[in-house]
């Protein structure tokens, strides 16, 4: 076992370049904006790769640049360019977008910011101010995926629930309008899409009970549009839309009143020529089946991918991925847009890997299923019956009465990561993880409003999460011939999402603090730098002046980074330092990264009661675990509480009971734990962090 050293705080240089978080705001005037991006701005997308103008670069999603100066011959000469401090020490999922010379991007806490995409040197910085007490609503991390740009304006929502348009060349707020009932435990994470002249946000939560939904508001105004509910309501109450009474026949019980789920918290597309939005949905809330819904059902439109009409939010089309969802088999994954020839016919193909494990083909235009196969290790199912489009399901994968272990566990086999399609390899590039899960309906089960209510019998999950092989990869995949063509492992489950250019390059950034470039070919790694902290954000590239950069936000976080523990040893040591790298040919910043050094634990002299400790173990992994990590190892961007200042375990009682550190994004769990729990709790703490100090020891 290796010693861990006292912490050294060892600053962190930036060499030949001063730290740009110090550096004065730019005295030459804002680049002003003249390139208005409307409608058919968006539309084109497809034909410049030098902006990046939409969340995935184009309505297709495709994650594609044209750009090719970068290439397969010289992406060895690649360096950094610059590097912009995001002052944020919590996940990092944002895709930059870059249009006319500016970037603009999100960090943690929906803190929004416009840097010059030549020199990362900020322009302006919006902090929505969202309360420390929202980030206790997000079950994976307090992350935000970017913004959407359209006429002058950048929209984000925030995690509190609100759209948010602020003025492009200030950051001045212009209109922002609540799109959740606030009282209600939703987060928003994903990034917003402009089509034809509307937003469109979605929403998270299913975790805790709510019912999802996907909003359309006017880009000028700020006005609702519409609103698709993914789930019915009360049945006895008027629906909100027509397509709910179809739906409704698919639930039973009085599931409206656990929220439901199906939440849209993540992967949206656009076709313009077909006039179609597709929206990929949540799993259900609770995910206990015979909790949410005892009669069983298809529990429509959970885990489905929708085709709305934009203008309306009218139902075209829907498929239903995951049936009776009970394994959090969420179908929000990224959905690609592709035109591929299959069995001699030019097709328009949906592509999406939802968390369930198969990689799924559709027919745009219809919802036809044409193929789906195993990307991943599967066990819940054997395969999709290609005629009636479900999957035939394993013996027991419905745990609901004895416990099943299964694979892909909650995680996915494929997570929000994004994917992305090069057209002339004809290659899908994913970052997939294999990891199993003990599913168990929790013995003891209630609804606990504003906490996690999976139903799932949480010790039984979060110990078993990692207790198989657990390995993640970068996938090239073949989606007309529904193969594996080449594949990457990595050092780690929790990798980054992907980029693909002309160049014949793929990028990702890992979960061990690096960043590589491969080829798209073959999967041959030709570069790889360090990244300061592990990553998890996928990379985009865009052009100023014929010179081809690459960026990429470097923070670790995430669900699997709360609820794993397992922290790459650079975030440790540099607190999980959030920041904006950018590369460019002959770039040559340097980024230091700190040898990584832990403080010794300090021992705690006092008894434990292995009874009372046993006690909380069971109360930590049903109220802790999901963001303190199994057996309270931490995840490198909330405290590891093994560590914790003996005054601070001393002070349980008023920080679970009394809330405390609420602002700060820790829960107030005085309606569910007694003095008696803070007991049980605090041995259980005291237990682990002799282990730890024991195997320090070792
Ligand atoms: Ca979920």
């Amino acid at each position: 076992m290796i010693r861990l050293h006292a912490l050294a705080l060892v600053p962190l240089v930036l060499l030949a370049c001063a730290d740009p978080a110090v550096v004065e705001p730019a005295e030459t005037p804002l680049p002003s904006i003249v390139d208005v991006i409307d409608a058919a701005r968006l539309r084109g997308a497809e034909s410049s790769g030098d902006d990046w103008l939409s969340h995935g670069r184009t309505y297709t999603e495709q994650r594609h640049s044209p750009l090719d100066r970068i290439h397969e011959g010289n992406v060895g000469e690649l360096g950094l360019a610059w590097v912009y401090e995001t002052r944020t020490t919590r996940g990092l999922e944002a895709t930059p977008l870059v249009h006319d010379g500016v970037m603009y991007a999100t960090g943690s806490w929906s803190v929004v910011f416009a840097l010059d995409a030549r020199t990362g040197v900020e322009l302006w910085r919006h902090d929505p101010r969202v309360s420390g007490a929202a980030g206790a609503n997000a079950c994976c991390d307090v992350v935000n995926r970017g913004v959407a740009l359209y006429d002058g304006r950048v929209y984000v929502g925030a995690l509190d629930g609100r759209l948010i348009a602020l003025d492009a060349k200030t950051g001045t707020p212009v209109w922002e309008t609540w799109t959740v009932d606030p009282s209600k435990p939703y987060t928003i994470t994903g990034a917003p899409r402009v089509v034809k002249g509307k937003v469109i946000i979605g929403n998270g939560g299913a975790e805790l009970g709510v019912r999802g939904y996907v909003s359309a508001y006017d880009a000028a105004t700020g006005a609702l549009a519409w609103r698709f509910y993914t789930v019915p309501g009360d049945p006895t109450l008027p629906f909100e839309h027509d397509e709910l009474e179809m739906a409704a026949h698919t639930w039973s019980g009085e599931w409206w009143t656990l929220g439901g789920g199906g939440t849209v918290w993540d992967s949206l597309a656009y076709d313009p020529e077909l006039d179609l939005l597709y929206v990929g949905t949540g799993n259900g809330a609770p995910w206990v089946q015979s909790i949410r819904s005892p009669g069983g059902g298809d529990n429509l439109f959970l885990s489905s991918i929708l085709a709305l009409r934009p203008d309306t939010g009218e139902l075209v089309w829907h498929y239903q991925t995951t049936p009776g969802e009970s394994w959090d088999y969420t179908a929000t994954q990224h959905m690609i847009l592709a035109d591929l020839e299959i069995d001699g016919r030019e097709r328009k193909v949906l592509l999406q890997a939802p968390k369930n494990g198969f990689f799924y083909v559709l027919d745009r235009a219809t919802g036809e299923l044409l193929s789906a196969e195993k990307y991943a290790h599967v066990t819940w199912a054997t395969r999709i019956d290609l005629a009636t489009g479900r999957p035939v399901e394993a013996r027991g994968a419905r745990y609901a009465a004895t416990p099943k272990a299964l694979y892909p566990g909650p995680i996915g086999a494929h997570n929000w990561h994004p994917m992305s399609f090069n057209p002339a390899t004809g290659l899908v590039y994913l970052p997939v993880q294999d990891m199993g899960f003990s599913f168990a309906t929790d013995p003891d089960w209630q609804l606990r409003p504003g906490l996690t209510n999976t139903g799932i019998d949480p010790l039984e999950g979060t110990m078993s999460m990692l207790s198989g092989p657990v390995t993640g990869s970068l996938l090239a995949w073949d989606p007309v011939a529904q193969r594996e063509v080449w594949r990457n492992g990595h050092v780690r489950p929790w990798n980054g999402g992907t980029l693909s250019t002309a160049g014949n390059l793929v990028f990702q950034g890992t979960g061990n603090a690096t960043f590589a470039a491969y080829r798209a070919t073959d999967g041959e790694r030709l570069f790889e730098a360090p990244t300061g902290t592990g990553v998890v954000a996928p990379p985009m590239t865009y052009a100023i002046d014929g010179e081809q950069y690459v960026a990429l936000l470097a923070g670790w976080g995430g669900g699997f980074a709360l609820a794993s523990g397992d922290p790459p040893s650079e975030t440790l040591a540099t607190g999980n330092r959030g920041r904006v790298l950018v590369f460019r040919l002959g770039g040559t910043l340097r980024l230091d990264v700190p040898e990584p050094t832990l403080a010794a634990v300090v021992p705690m002299d006092a008894p434990i009661d292995p009874q009372l400790a046993e006690r909380g173990s069971a109360l930590y992994h049903r109220y802790c675990g999901a963001c303190h990590g199994p057996a309270a190892v931490g995840g490198g961007t909330i405290p590891d509480l093994r560590r914790s200042a003996p005054e601070t375990l001393e002070a349980l009682a008023p920080i679970l009971l009394e809330g405390v550190f609420s602002a700060r994004g820790m829960p107030n769990f005085g309606a569910w734990l007694t003095d008696a729990d803070i007991s049980a709790l605090h041995a259980y703490l005291l237990e682990q962090r002799a282990r730890l100090v024991a195997d320090a020891e070792r």
